[in-house]
């Protein structure tokens, strides 16, 4: 037997929640993976391995496929997280950005650690981080070292902006994406995608916007963009819905992913749905910023129309939610709240947002959102024994509806376990924590940025 490959063995699962194409839920199942890879997924009297080197007991577990979050700006966000008070109006972003400016390469550097241990520790394994991480090269330690995979870039405006973001000719905008994504497209085993990620129509060309789609096509990677619900065009004194605007500069198609995308009018689903450009929906954001999350995101004509659509968090200072469980849970029930209809979203339909239906909205479904033989080992296992998983006869609604990223136990992503027994295996998670901790005060402080507590510290 080649003993090149690494062979591990997951036992025993009360439940394998397969998302294949049969949707099985397998009962008494058990994973074998050989290095990054799954080379077998069934009932555990079939799946047997005499020469593995690691067994992973699974009794009382059920397993999923590593959720996948579209939409989650890792860098900055954990150093100063809560600071903001729920009155601060149009001043927050400014504040963000601003504070975000002044970091080091070294705090950026722990705060994306301590955002990926607790998107890692709650079950999830691929996120995109939208071209928000300023010092990718010292930032791509934290990424190798936890393990996690993800989808980055640099984070492109034409125009000037209140939110102190780089102001790029075309030129540059195009140079500096190309060299991003010659270097780092592919990196760290396959596990680092770079994209072509524009800010947002209000601050991006429509000219830039066109050119960076075809370096997009150019490279076979994908592009993301956030669009908000409506907005002056850079390139256009008018107002006009954004994706019918993204259509005329040719930023549409199935390498195109849009964040956020409240308030999409029919014609634009149309668009959206002719065209194959995917959607990521971040509810955390939305019902912070009192958005309207079930009568502004038509996420139910989304799905009827054959759109690919994921779920998203945005940053921990704005929604301050990073965990894709519980984005999933409020895209289903909000979604049944906006439109009055309990059977809108079912607990199936949330699961597949947050993993199949994710990871073809990312174009990466050949690869993860499912445990099938063949595709990447990017699994989670949850604990059952615990109150909020029982009692338990469905996994799918109990997993939406009841249980969160507390009871996740054990992760693996590319075959590695990089959660075991609840504990992340490539940090010191209490010394992370004081060290941003400290990188958030000193920040504060540089910045003179305080929002004191309404209520008095004693
Ligand atoms: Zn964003």
């Amino acid at each position: 037997m080649d003993k090149q490959i690494n062979r591990i063995l997951i036992k025993d699962a009360a439940y394998v929640i397969t998302m294949d194409e049969k949707r099985r839920i397998i009962r008494d199942g058990s994973i074998l993976i050989e290095n990054d890879l799954i080379s077998a997924v069934g009932k555990a009297i079939d799946v047997t391995q005499s020469d593995v080197d690691t067994v992973i007991e699974a009794k009382d577990t059920v397993i999923t496929p590593g959720f996948i979050n579209g939409h989650c700006h890792i860098s900055y966000a954990h150093a100063t997280r809560g600071i903001f008070p729920d009155d601060l109006g149009d001043d927050y972003l400014v504040n963000v950005f601003r504070l975000q400016d002044s970091m080091t390469a070294e705090e950026e550097l722990w705060t994306s650690l301590l955002a990926i241990t607790e998107l890692l520790s709650y079950g999830t394994t691929t996120i995109m981080d939208p071209g928000s991480t300023k010092n990718v090269d010292v930032c791509l330690d934290a990424y190798e070292s936890s393990g996690i995979r993800m989808i980055t870039g640099v984070q492109l405006a034409d125009a000037e902006n209140p939110y102190r973001m780089k102001v790029y000719s075309h030129e540059q905008a195009l140079r500096v994406t190309e060299s991003f994504l010659s270097q780092y497209n592919g990196s760290l085993e396959g596990r680092l995608y770079a994209w072509v990620m524009p800010f947002s129509p209000e601050y991006v060309s429509g000219e830039l916007l066109r050119e960076l789609k075809v370096l997009s096509d150019q490279f076979n990677v994908g592009c993301t963009l956030h669009i908000n619900k409506a907005g002056r065009l850079a390139s256009d004194d008018i107002n006009e819905s954004p994706v019918i605007a993204l259509e005329r500069f040719g930023f549409v198609g199935s390498n195109v992913t849009l964040a956020h995308c409240l308030g999409l009018s029919d014609e634009e689903i149309d668009i959206l749905a002719s065209t194959n450009t995917a959607v990521i929906t971040c509810p955390t954001n939305v019902v912070k910023n009192g958005g309207g999350y079930g009568q502004n995101f038509p996420l139910a004509e989304l799905i009827e129309s054959k759109v690919r659509v994921g779920i998203g968090t945005d940053a921990g200072n704005n929604s301050n939610l990073l965990e894709t469980n519980r984005a999933m849970y409020l895209a289903a029930v909000l979604t049944k709240d906006g439109t009055g209809d309990p059977a809108q979203i079912p607990a199936e339909k949330a699961l597949e947002l947050a993993t199949i239906d994710g990871a073809k909205a990312l174009g990466l479904e050949s690869h993860i959102g499912s445990l099938e033989v063949g595709k990447k080992a990017d699994i989670v296992m949850y604990d059952t024994l615990r109150p909020e998983w029982q009692t338990l006869f469905n996994p799918v609604n109990s997993l939406v509806y009841n249980a969160d990223g507390r009871s996740v136990k054990t992760v693996l992503v590319d075959g590695r376990v990089l959660i075991e027994d609840y504990i992340p295996k490539f940090v010191d998670t209490e010394r992370l924590i004081r060290k941003v901790q400290g990188i958030g005060s000193t920040m504060m402080k540089r910045n003179n940025v305080s929002f004191p507590s309404k209520w008095p510290f004693v």
